[in-house]
């Protein structure tokens, strides 16, 4: 009998078929004592699965490229950290085996982790997968991960590690479900790069049989599990018409009435710029340049390397916009050089424009490095700090950007409350505002974006949010600047209408959200939006707010 489940959508599309569990048993090896004259053997027998492990973690890696692509040699570096490696080598030589050395090893730097702050949430399913898959190297056993099917199928697992949302075939995995993550978790960024339906925070998920025909709506955040004939007939027909529609509209995002509202991508590096020139960007709203400082916790890349990458996107968009954000180290990406190690709640502590200000040399050469790369190229490029809470933050970047002789918009986040209440006063020193919707949801709410037992909080709908959203636009339309918005509520169709209503001038998401996107303000005036985002505002809660959208755009 179909019944429904409903988690949160986070990445658009439907997908019916066959469900196949993610194998993520723990692997607990057995603690038997081994004589002395074999830990040596051993020891090195653990240092051979953690090489291999990290080495098939660096090749999945280059397999993906992009975001997932830093992800995962981030994870690689995990692997191999020294610290760990000594800890597994200690516990060999007073008796352990390689594989249970290995197993209590991490235990150890789990626990280390999870009592250190909030960011971990999403750092110890790494530490996990990492462990996982160098355990059972070591027991010869399958590794853990996504199922080894022919047959396309609707992937459930409890939460997705970076490494396996990088492997998913789409051509296999026709979309996924998980128990945990938020809206705004790295796995939620990664499907949508994917293009993959997705749907998270969908506790009992595991419950359903392996093999049971699943149709997974990654709009609505709805799973009907054996659905009737009638309800894969209504999903698909509703699919084929959505994806017709998509195909239908092309060329610059602009509401109905011809208000432009231009349709930028979010990329982590040059790996990102293919896909989003397919769906066809006119420019990228948020460059996240932390990926590149990932591959060495311990330094920053040379200013060589940073011109390089940055040069390889700017040269992408010819004429077109290009938004870069400085390096936004600290809280759920942490680096070593700079993230200070005894923060009780990494995310309220030293990270984004605060780390780079205690680190003005860190903050001088990426500035010198977009400075050199966009020389001679007639790309716009603008730079933003994050995490920019009041006008002396937004003068300290701006004085920055001036020192380093940059050539560019200086513009500052909005993601902390105190920005847009006081925006104005922030555009005094900067250009432009670009609304990061993520982090000033986690901020408004008290509500961790890796935790997905609050994304109700982290949902974008919320009015107080869209209220925080009015008043960043309100005060760039006074100061006669701008304001777009490029944290994830962006991607959203029916949202990136309202946030047009709210006055929001551009738009920037994952490259595989811009054809919904275009598609759907193409169908609206600007007054309607405009009526929308008020009938949003006016409800008080994110699901009457959403409601209170649909009707009036759908003219109810
Ligand atoms: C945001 O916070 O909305 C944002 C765009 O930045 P990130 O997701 O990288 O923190
Ligand atoms: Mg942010």
């Amino acid at each position: 009998m179909e019944t429904t489940l409903r988690g949160v959508g986070v990445s658009h599309g439907v997908a019916i078929g066959e469900v196949r569990h993610m194998g993520t048993a723990v692997l607990e090896p057995p603690a038997k004592q081994i004589p002395a004259d074999e830990a040596e053997r051993e020891q090195g027998r653990a240092r051979q699965a953690v090489e291999a492990v990290a080495a098939d973690l660096v090749a999945r890696g280059n397999l993906a490229g992009g975001e997932a692509q830093h992800v995962l040699e981030a994870q690689a570096m995990m692997a191999q950290d020294p610290e760990l490696i000594a800890d597994v080598d200690r516990r060999i030589a007073v008796g352990s085996t390689a594989e249970r050395g290995v197993y209590d090893a991490f235990a150890a730097y789990r626990a280390l982790l999870a009592n250190a702050g909030e960011y971990l949430a999403g750092r110890v399913a790494d530490l996990d997968d990492v462990r996982n898959r160098i355990v059972a190297r070591l027991l010869g056993v399958p590794m853990p991960g996504v199922p080894d099917s022919d047959e396309p199928y609707v992937l459930i697992a409890r939460d997705l590690a970076p490494a396996d949302t990088a492997l998913l075939d789409p051509t296999l995995v026709l979309g996924f479900v998980t128990e945990e993550g938020g809206p705004t978790s790295h796995s939620a960024i990664l499907a949508r790069a994917l293009g993959v339906p997705a749907v998270v925070a969908l506790p009992g998920a595991g419950e359903i049989a392996e093999g049971t025909v699943v149709a997974v709506d990654g709009s609505t955040g709805e799973i009907f599990v054996e659905p009737s004939q009638e309800k894969r007939a209504e999903m698909e027909s509703a699919s084929a018409a959505r994806r017709a529609a998509l195909s239908a509209v092309t060329g610059p995002g602009a509401t109905s009435d011809g208000h432009k509202v231009p349709l930028l991508a979010n990329v982590g590096g040059p790996g990102d710029v293919p896909a989003a020139l397919e769906a066809g960007a006119e420019g990228v709203g948020l460059f996240r340049t932390e990926f590149l400082f990932l591959d060495d916790s311990k330094q920053a890349p040379s200013e060589e390397k940073q011109v390089k990458a940055y040069r390889a996107v700017l040269e992408a968009f010819p004429e077109g916009r290009v938004v870069v954000r400085v390096l936004d180290a600290g809280a759920d990406k942490p680096l070593e050089f700079l993230t200070p190690a005894d923060e009780p709640n990494p995310a309220l502590g030293v990270r984004g424009l605060r780390s780079l200000l205690d680190h003005p040399d860190v903050l001088r050469t990426q500035l010198t490095a977009l400075s050199r790369a966009a020389e001679g190229l007639p790309v716009y490029l603008e730079v933003m700090a994050p995490m920019v809470a009041d006008r002396a933050d937004a003068k300290a970047f701006a004085d920055a950007c001036r020192e380093a002789g940059l050539q560019a918009k200086f513009g500052a986040m909005v993601e902390i409350p105190s920005a847009a209440l006081r925006a104005r006063s922030i555009l005094q020193e900067v250009e432009f505002l670009s609304l990061g919707t993520n982090d000033l949801a986690q901020y408004t709410f008290a509500a961790d974006r890796q935790v997905g037992a609050v994304s109700r909080l982290q949902d974008p709908w919320q009015p107080a949010l869209l209220d925080l959203v009015a008043l960043s636009a309100e005060a760039a339309r006074a100061e006669g600047k701008s304001c777009g918005v490029c944290g994830e509520a962006a991607s959203d169709p029916l949202l990136a209408c309202v946030l047009t209503g709210l006055g929001v001038t551009s738009l920037s998401m994952g490259a595989a959200s811009i054809p919904y996107v275009r598609a759907t303000l193409a169908k609206h005036t600007l007054a309607q939006c405009e009526r929308a985002a008020s009938a949003a505002r006016a409800a008080d809660s994110a699901d009457e707010a959403r409601l209170a959208a649909q009707a009036v755009l759908s003219g109810e």
